[in-house]
């Protein structure tokens, strides 16, 4: 499952980032997913769920966001988003769009990407607590 690698380095990027922070708890994980990058929200959250397991996420919510895509045509010069079914056949490591209007191969310029933009933690007044 694709997902569970996905979201298995975006939690060590978490957990790499959170080291320089004193917190309580994490509250809530907010990510940023492409609509071309095919990631299931469910399959995220179920990956997140058992990935974040022994770790200072577990709990947190995840707060899941699927931001458009942009492509670009060289051919007729189309440039904009790219109405994709989720159809399985883009499931593969590198599938190749095409262009809406003249169905030529389109340069994908966002809409693969799959990144963490929030981290909400509860911080403790009056110090550590471990
Ligand atoms: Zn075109």
């Amino acid at each position: 499952m694709h997902e569970i690698s996905v979201m298995s380095q975006l939690i060590k990027a978490i957990l790499e980032k959170l080291k320089d922070y004193d917190f309580t708890e994490v509250r809530e994980v907010e990510i940023s997913v492409g609509e071309l990058a095919f990631l299931a929200e469910d399959q995220l959250k179920f990956a997140f769920e058992v990935l974040s397991e022994n770790t200072v996420l577990n709990g947190a919510e995840l707060n899941i966001k699927i931001s458009k895509s942009t492509v670009s045509c060289e051919s007729c010069g189309y440039e904009g988003p790219l109405n994709v079914e989720d159809d399985p056949k883009y499931h593969i490591a590198f599938p190749i769009f095409a262009c809406p209007k003249c169905n030529s191969p389109v340069e994908v310029i966002k809409g693969r990407e799959c990144e963490v933009t929030n981290v909400r933690l509860a911080i403790e007044e009056g110090g550590k607590e471990k």
